[in-house]
């Protein structure tokens, strides 16, 4: 990597740190990317490329689950309802609740019981 390339990319990831006011607008839709750096999301040749790096650069493994969960083993069961239960649910998403980042939390509070 040149030293161009290397300042380039920090320039970008420094970009990519600032705090984003929240945008209504969907990420990618009709080949526009909203954060597309060439369009702005007005529409380009770029978007799609733009997007694919932007989802790369956040899931470099792709989707991944917040958690899993064997059915067939009572404990697990149990930790699926702490995490992912009716209580949960709607404390997370009622009054004063911590929305889904509660349920990531709840998640990482309850590990699966193997690891
Ligand atoms: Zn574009």
């Amino acid at each position: 990597m040149s030293l161009i390339e290397a300042l380039t990319k920090l320039a970008e990831d420094l970009e990519r740190a600032k705090p984003k006011p929240f945008d209504p607008r969907p990420r990618f839709e009709n080949g526009r990317y909203r954060d597309c750096k060439w369009c702005q999301g007005r529409g380009c040749v770029s978007c799609k490329i733009e997007a694919d790096k932007e989802y790369a650069r956040q899931f470099p493994s792709g989707p991944q689950p917040i958690a899993t969960f064997d059915m067939t083993n009572e404990a697990d069961i149990e930790r699926a309802k702490k995490v992912i239960g009716r209580d949960a649910i709607e404390k997370a998403f009622g009054p004063n609740g911590g929305g889904v980042q509660e349920i990531i939390d709840n998640a990482k509070a309850n590990p699966p019981l193997n690891d």
